[in-house]
């Protein structure tokens, strides 16, 4: 049984969600205390709440503590099932994150599945859905299992009421060098609308242009949606590379100016263009589970984030496998997991 205070490292939801999954995928069972102790209100919240019960239901597993608000959870992890699942997280609790819980025990298990997930699609710190799918699931792709995510309907925050559906073709896990991101195809922003007036996207674009002032004028576009998807706005940037695709992605909020909102975009999206790194700020936490059950591989990245820092200690807590940091000739720091 390993114990976690879930107040240490990034002290938030994530620790609940990586130890989860795992547990799932080393049979060990686990106690968390102090759950999302870093967090200005602690405890489970509905969005990690669904993703425990997504975890005990694909892995057989029992769990005692599931309630929201609750600070303590013991988690027993059966075998991984694969086959038909659907998660509501009944708020705009990101879909992204159910998913994050689910995904590797899932993309491993004895056959395919296929997974419904209602609830935010784009909300703020979470992997908007354009992430997930030109993103993540194209380097898990790199690495053996087929995993291929679609948009049912768009899902912000407060309102949630968004549906994706992931299909999983599992297969072993291959390490992979992702080191190079290879030449440059394209870059794009866009600029997401829905039942709220069409000029902050406009007001967004021409403050993501005078950052990304080398993408050309066409490459920045809006789409409006039907108003009963909203009210919501996000703005996704993209990168596309030989190797990798990077989406930075920001979200509209009551009171936070459109110009404000596409000008941190754009400058999240310039500083991994400048890096010359494969991974950008949010893929690093997302590719060290894949990579540490794949006994090896190595990726280049950006500065690494708390999010990292705690994922690394608890991969290292359930596994034993640890990870190399270190900046290479290029400037461009490595990590490595050590075999
Ligand atoms: P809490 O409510 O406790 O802050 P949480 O469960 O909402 O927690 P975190 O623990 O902060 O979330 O974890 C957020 C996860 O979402 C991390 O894996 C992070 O990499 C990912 N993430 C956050 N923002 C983005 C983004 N813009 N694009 C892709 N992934 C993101």
């Amino acid at each position: 049984m390993i114990t976690i205070d879930g107040s240490e490292g990034e002290g938030g939801g994530q620790v609940l969600r990586y130890s989860a999954a795992l547990s799932l995928m080393t049979g060990e069972p686990f106690t968390i205390t102090n759950i999302r102790g870093g967090r200005e209100k602690p405890g489970l919240m509905r969005q990690h709440l669904t993703s425990l019960e997504a975890a005990c239901s694909i892995g057989n597993a029992e769990a005692s503590g599931l309630a929201v608000g609750s600070s303590e959870v013991t988690f027993r992890p059966g075998s991984v099932t694969p086959g038909e699942y659907h998660f509501a997280v009944g708020t705009a609790g990101a879909t992204g994150l159910v998913l994050q819980t689910i995904l590797v025990p899932l993309m491993l298990a004895d056959g395919p599945s296929r997974v419904v997930i209602e609830g935010g699609t784009h909300a703020i710190a979470a992997p908007p859905f354009e992430f997930l799918a030109h993103t993540l699931l194209p380097v898990i792709d790199k690495m053996g299992p087929r995993i291929s995510a679609k948009l049912d309907r768009h899902g912000f925050f407060p309102r949630g009421g968004g549906r994706i559906v992931v299909d999983f073709e599992p297969a072993p896990l291959r390490a992979v060098e992702l080191t190079e991101r290879g030449e440059y195809v394209s870059g794009g922003a866009e600029a997401i609308i829905a039942g709220i007036p069409f000029e902050v996207a406009e007001r967004e674009l021409s403050a993501m242009r005078k950052v990304l002032a080398d993408w050309p004028k066409e490459a920045f576009t809006s789409r409006q949606l039907s108003a009963d998807e909203g009210p919501g706005n996000a703005l996704i940037a993209t990168a596309r590379f030989e190797h990798v695709t990077e989406v930075m992605s920001g979200f509209g909020k009551l009171g936070l100016p459109a110009e404000k909102i596409g000008k941190t975009t754009a400058a999240r999206m310039k500083g991994y263009l400048v890096s010359g790194a494969f991974a950008g700020p949010y893929l690093q936490d997302q590719l060290l589970l894949p990579l540490a059950l794949a006994r090896g591989g190595a990726f280049t990245t950006v500065k690494l984030s708390q999010h990292t820092r705690t994922a690394m200690g608890l991969i290292e807590s359930f596994t034993g496998t640890r990870f190399r940091t270190g900046e290479r000739e290029d400037k461009k720091l490595l990590v490595e997991i050590e075999r």
